[in-house]
């Protein structure tokens, strides 16, 4: 008889492997299949020409659930935070950022009036108790907070920073405060990038018994109902056939229905077929040095573009002196991109922020469309997330579009420890 797993996760992403993680005290028995070659997802770090590039610009939230998580399961993250402060850029004029106490009184992007109104609105933003604002748009709260354009166009270009959302007229005000209020407490950048926090979960759960398999797709999962509990059958491409009595999967929601195929419940087929996955495009950068070191970050104001120097704040390379900088394009859905102009807009941009880069230049990497998070997190999501994830027995979603009330790693990461408690809990009765 082939083996029964307890615990099959589809997916060794962030969330694949906090999952395994969680689980390792519970006795069963946990296999997790990954279909790429190396585990990590959009988490993983890649060296090129020995600098670490993670997959675009990534940032773990200081007071953040997920950090809090992983630091249960013994997940050391070193790394330093980025000093607040930097540039606004509108067109190519440069003002200074008024994210610390110098930079909101002495930037000219705002007058007096509208400084006062800024202070308000970070209060605010503290403030706000995000269950009373589940009804409205990002824009809507924005436009509640302050009547000032410019204090408004700042408030937007920091729930962008804060979220990668594009799209303020859809996107749930309560999801964006929500992280908003984890970065004001600030971030840090991973010394060897995301991959450090991988590469020990990884290797924790396989110290713990967790049987992992990478280089394999799940094409299939099919539920079988009795009247005492549901088993999975699940198939890989190779035709292997693997026998399960829970799942976790972490695929985005349209990988997940086609892997359910006709067992997907309409609940969850019309709602996830609808979600749209948040885009950006990323140009990832190494440089002997930096023409002006003083500018380490900026952000463009009506452009939606992003610029920092993570190597000041974690080690990402062998050469302490190499610099490692991400310049991001945040995108609107359906935004149609031609690659080209938008590798030449980031370029521009960061010669904007650094005249003569180009001369210094070791490697560099652009990608044109990426997903930072499977799901837009719309106005409304809240609801009908909670109401489609338990339609099927046994089979338990986590990633980063999963969760109601967060996002990025925050949702990975949490997520994954509620599938992992609900098993347990489940096996236990
Ligand atoms: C440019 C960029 C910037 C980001 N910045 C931040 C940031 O600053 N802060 C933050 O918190 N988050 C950030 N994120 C988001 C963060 O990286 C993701 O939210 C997180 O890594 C998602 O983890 P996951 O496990 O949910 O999904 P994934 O990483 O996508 O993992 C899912 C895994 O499942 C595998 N898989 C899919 N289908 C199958 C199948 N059929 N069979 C087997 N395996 C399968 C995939 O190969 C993948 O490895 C950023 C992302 C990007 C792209």
């Amino acid at each position: 008889m082939a083996k029964q797993w307890d615990v099959v996760i589809i997916g060794g992403g962030l969330s694949g492997l906090v999952g395994a993680n969680c689980l390792t005290q519970s006795q069963l028995s946990v296999l997790v299949i990954e279909k790429g070659k190396k585990f990590g997802g959009r988490a993983r770090t890649d060296s090129i020409n020995n600098q670490l590039f993670n997959i675009g610009p990534h940032a773990l939230y200081k007071k953040g659930e997920a950090k809090s998580i992983l630091e249960q399961l013994g997940i050391e993250l070193h790394g330093k935070s980025p000093k607040l402060g930097g540039l606004l850029i509108d067109e190519k004029v440069k003002y200074s950022a008024p994210f610390n106490p110098i930079g909101v009184f002495t930037t000219c992007f705002f007058n007096w009036k509208e400084r006062m109104q800024w202070i308000k609105a970070l209060v605010k933003i503290l403030n706000t108790k995000t269950d009373s604002i589940s009804q409205q748009s990002f824009l809507q709260w924005v436009e509640g907070v302050s009547s000032s354009k410019s204090v408004q166009t700042v408030l937007l270009s920091l729930g962008r920073l804060a979220t990668y959302c594009h799209a303020p007229a859809h996107v749930s005000a309560k999801v964006i405060v929500t992280q908003l209020k984890a970065v004001m407490s600030g971030v840090i950048y991973l010394d060897g990038g995301w991959q450090s926090m991988i590469d020990q979960l990884y290797n924790k759960a396989l110290m713990k018994g967790t049987e992992v398999r990478s280089h394999q797709t799940v094409k299939q999962i099919l539920p079988m109902f009795s009247e005492k509990d549901t088993a999975f059958d699940i198939t890989l491409a190779n035709g292997e056939s693997i026998s399960t009595r829970n799942i976790i999967s972490t695929t985005g929601p349209r990988e997940l229905l086609k892997m359910l195929g006709e067992y997907a419940p309409s609940v969850m087929k019309d709602f996830f077929a609808q979600m749209e996955p948040v885009k950006g495009a990323t140009l990832d950068v190494a440089l002997t040095k930096l023409p002006d070191p003083s500018k380490l970050f900026a952000l463009g104001i009506h452009a939606p573009l992003y610029y920092s120097v993570h190597s000041t704040y974690a080690q990402l390379s062998e050469h302490s002196n190499n610099v490692i900088l991400h310049v991001y394009k945040y995108l609107q859905p359906d935004e149609l991109v031609e690659a080209k102009s938008v590798q030449l807009e980031l370029e521009q941009f960061l010669e904007t922020i650094q005249p003569g880069w180009k001369q210094y230049e070791i490697t560099s990497r652009f990608i044109p469309y990426i997903t930072v998070n499977e799901r837009l997190p719309l106005v409304g999501d809240e609801l009908r997330l909670e109401s489609s994830k338990p339609a099927v027995p046994g089979l338990y979603l986590s990633g980063d579009w999963t969760s109601p009330y967060s996002i990025l790693s925050e949702a990975a990461v949490s997520s994954a420890q509620q599938a992992a408690i609900g098993i347990i809990q489940k096996e236990k009765s």
